[in-house]
């Protein structure tokens, strides 16, 4: 049984980079069934940004890619922007803690403003590295990350998280810090999300799920919104490190293969979590290729 005609097959978080696979990659993910994408920054260059003119610079190639995604592969891609929440370590070593934190926190306007005038959909990755930092620098961490969630509230836009892997206690930790900053839940993204906490213990923030193929047939009867996403790196050095970008449109064929009811399940992911968290609707064009 083939997919719907008219479901978009939506991966809602990969990168791209101008020196490694880019467009062509876009181009598997479109043969393979997929019709939408979410592109999420990233550092392009060997060493995180420095300066905020660096930072306008990667905004610009994500945007670019998006754009020639779209142009060159048929595939509709979804920007989303903010400075990595790792940078800021690297920062703390190169400039010192009071600069770092100035740049990162300058960083977050800079999208936020491009947010605002449309060029991108939502605030990612933002948060805290997914490993422990050193004591002294949680303060800096925790105020740049409560400056990410102030920056998305005011613009109105998603906000992508970064954090290290998420169990019921860790929900219960970054819904207080959202409530905190008065952040709506329900435009809070946990992206690479694969622990196994039921539905109750998110707290109202939305997963989105890695699409490993044992998560899908867990989370699939689950209630929305949830999402689907590969994380795809597109580093030549790294092949291998995240699922490769083809894998969310094979896993949705293999869902149709279970009939009718499961495929329209994928309806949550692709459609109805699309419009209720970012407020767009991702549509296909008939015979928009599938
Ligand atoms: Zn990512």
């Amino acid at each position: 049984m083939p997919l719907p005609s008219d479901l978009p097959v939506v991966d809602h978080h990969c990168h791209l980079s101008p020196d490694g696979e880019g467009v062509a990659a876009a181009r598997r993910f479109r043969a393979a069934g997929g019709t939408h994408l979410f592109l999420a920054t990233q550092n392009y260059d060997p060493s995180p940004p420095t300066t905020l003119a660096a930072y306008e610079r990667q905004f610009t190639t994500t945007t670019a890619l998006a754009e020639a995604v779209e142009r060159d592969a048929g595939v509709h891609a979804y920007p989303v922007l903010a400075p990595y929440p790792v940078d800021l370590l690297h920062q703390i070593d190169a400039l010192g803690t009071g600069p770092a934190v100035e740049l990162h926190t300058a960083a977050l306007d800079l999208a936020g403003r491009w947010i605002e005038e449309g060029r991108a959909v939502a605030l990612g990755e933002v948060g805290r590295p997914h490993f422990p930092v050193a004591e002294d620098r949680v303060e800096a961490v925790d105020g740049v990350f409560r400056h990410a969630l102030e920056v998305a509230r005011d613009v109105g836009c998603p906000a992508v998280l970064h954090t290290e892997d998420l169990d019921a206690a860790g929900f219960q930790r970054i819904a207080a810090l959202a409530v905190e900053t008065q952040f709506p839940l329900s435009r809070l993204v946990k992206h690479y999300h694969r622990t196994d906490v039921p539905p109750e213990a998110l707290q109202g923030i939305v997963p989105s799920h890695l699409a490993r193929r044992e998560i899908v047939s867990r989370v699939l009867g689950t209630p929305g919104p949830w999402f689907l996403e590969t994380d795809f790196l597109d580093d030549p050095k790294r092949p291998g490190a995240v699922l490769d970008i083809a894998t969310v449109p094979r896993r949705a064929a293999a869902v149709a293969l279970l009939g009718v009811e499961a495929a329209n399940r994928l309806r949550i992911p692709f459609e109805s979590s699309i419009e209720k968290v970012y407020g767009v609707r991702p549509r296909v064009v008939p015979d928009g290729g599938r």
